[in-house]
């Protein structure tokens, strides 16, 4: 047909014909795919399964589905084991290919994981039916972005519950001169149901974000010329959830244990929101961290900062600047000893 639409006024559009014949590629590679996952019956002694009730599943027939794989629609089709103690029906060739309870293949998932992670979900369908030629639901987009999500958010947790009982292993290497933890919160805008009951910051008024709270880790072993800390280059790690303060003081306590918290010759922690505003009271933290740093509170107007932060102290590429010490409380005092060649104020 392409062809034919040349012939009438003589030109070839390339774009139709380059996503048509990859159309054609994915019919293909359907079709070649489908035969590769249609399953033999079982062999008399593959006939009886272990069921999870303890009892014994047998093999009652082959059974098609359809899931959807990078390469379109391709057909399923494998044994099915049934428990007649407790009607438990099992596929084990779908556990096999991770596909259990799943329309779309792990290749399909991982596509849509990246991209509803990057932007809406139904920007994510079409990006998907752009670049991969997959026709899916922005449904199926949020709920394979938000299942991989809470995956994530498992593994983590088992890894913060470990801080939480002070049961780290210990990072080993070479000591690090100033080890610096920062933190900030801000405003994350969210569909209605995530805000359900949350009263905005407007009295009277429902709230339209979710406080998303962020934090880094980062190290610092120079200084410039000036005298002014350059933080190390590609040092920084980042960590962060929509949490309460307290989960987050575990998660960020985390980072700063996998960054070398027990090997740093100085730990410096930073928060960054609202004088006053309690968002990160000591308390939130674990006792080890909280007990071997010095709280800086905003009101010091920036002990430091990077390109990010508001310009209340002076900003520059790949670094940060210290600003005056006159800025600090008393609490301070103690930090002057290795911020002393750092705490000029630049004037810029
Ligand atoms: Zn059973």
């Amino acid at each position: 047909m392409i062809f034919q639409d040349r012939r009438k006024n003589g030109k070839l559009d390339l774009e139709a014909l380059e996503m048509a014949m990859r159309s054609a590629m994915h019919q293909a590679g359907a079709v070649a795919l489908s035969r590769l996952l249609q399953c033999a019956p079982p062999g008399p002694d593959q006939r009886e399964r272990a069921c999870s009730c303890g009892q014994t599943a047998r093999y009652r027939e082959l059974r098609s589905r359809r899931i959807l794989t990078a390469v379109g629609e391709v057909e399923l089709l494998r044994p099915y084991y049934l428990c007649s103690h407790c009607h438990n029906g099992q596929f084990p060739f779908d556990a096999e290919l991770d596909v259990e309870g799943q329309d779309l293949s792990p290749g399909v998932r991982r596509m849509l994981a990246v991209v509803g992670s990057e932007a809406p979900f139904d920007h994510g369908r079409q990006q998907i039916e752009l670049l991969a030629g997959l026709a899916v639901t922005t449904k199926a987009v949020e709920r394979t972005a938000e299942t991989i999500g809470s995956d994530i958010a498992r593994c983590e947790q088992v890894q913060v519950d470990r801080a939480l009982q002070l049961d780290l292993p210990i990072v080993v290497g070479e000591p690090i001169p100033i080890l610096y933890v920062q933190m900030d919160g801000t405003g994350v805008p969210v569909v209605k149901k995530e805000t359900a009951g949350r009263t905005g910051k407007v009295d009277g008024q429902p709230a339209h974000t979710r406080e998303g709270k962020l934090g880094c880790a980062f190290t610092q072993t120079k200084w410039d010329a000036d005298g002014y800390a350059i933080r190390d280059p590609d040092s920084t790690t980042y960590t962060g959830a929509i949490e309460t303060a307290s989960e987050f003081g575990q998660r960020i306590y985390l980072e700063a244990w996998n960054r070398g918290w027990s090997r740093a010759e100085t730990k410096v922690v930073k928060e960054t929101a609202p004088s006053g505003s309690g968002t990160w009271p000591p308390s939130i933290f674990p006792a080890p961290f909280r007990s071997s740093i010095c709280f800086m509170p905003a009101s010091t107007s920036g002990l430091w900062c990077d390109s990010s932060t508001p310009v209340t102290t002076s900003v520059r590429n790949n670094g940060f600047y210290v600003t005056s010490p006159n800025s600090m409380t008393a609490t301070s005092k103690s930090w002057s000893a290795f911020f002393a060649p750092s705490t000029r104020q630049r004037q810029n």
